[in-house]
């Protein structure tokens, strides 16, 4: 049994700060996301209650970076998600994913399911589609979107990252995030796993 991925209009933890609203084109390609059909994640990377980090990447970007990653890698990262996609919903199941809301997808881990009021920092990410957010349950086979990982679980995953990967990475920071405004550069280290 397939659920379906519904639409909602883009909420505000997946809005830009620093644009005070949607965000509008690929960090990388530059390509316009408000307009083009072309999905694209929103990432942020919260301490506190306070995003330091955030971006947008189109689809087709985030294949191009995923494909610098080593295959090792990319075993790894499956291997984690599968384990993660398995775990048992967290303190709110819901029955068969109907009721999944985007607030479900951010209230905790996904991984470990450490309530998001418990994690001091946090990953955030969600796929869009020009102005709407995706909401898909975990289910056996697909992703979730959105969703969020606890720095515990982000700290894991950096350790299944090769030097590879992590170059290939480190490389598309220093080219996108050379200190523009909104990002804090002393913000601890995190690996954009689901991109
Ligand atoms: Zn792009
Ligand atoms: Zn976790």
């Amino acid at each position: 049994m397939s659920i379906d991925p519904q639409q909602v209009p883009i909420p505000q933890p997946f809005q830009s700060i620093y644009l005070e609203g949607l965000f509008t084109h690929c960090v990388d390609c530059e390509c316009d996301l408000l307009d083009s059909n072309v999905p694209y994640t929103v990432v942020k990377h919260v301490v506190g209650q306070e995003p330091v980090f955030e971006m947008a990447l189109c689809l087709e970007c985030a294949a191009n970076l995923r494909s610098q990653y080593s295959v090792e890698t990319q075993q790894r990262l499956n291997e984690f998600l599968e384990q993660a996609q398995r775990r048992e919903p967290g303190p709110a199941p819901d029955d068969q994913g109907d009721d999944f809301t985007w607030e479900d997808g951010i209230a905790a881990c996904f991984s470990c399911g450490k309530p998001r009021k418990d994690c001091r920092r946090y990953e955030l990410a969600g796929v869009c589609l020009n102005q709407d957010l995706i909401v898909q349950a975990p289910t056996d086979l697909g992703f979730t979107t959105p969703f969020l990982l606890c720095d515990d679980c982000n700290e894991q995953v950096s350790k299944l990252i090769s030097r590879q990967t992590r170059d290939a990475w480190d490389r598309f920071m220093e080219e996108h995030f050379d200190g523009p405004p909104g990002v804090e550069l002393d913000s601890p280290r995190f690996d954009p796993i689901l991109i």
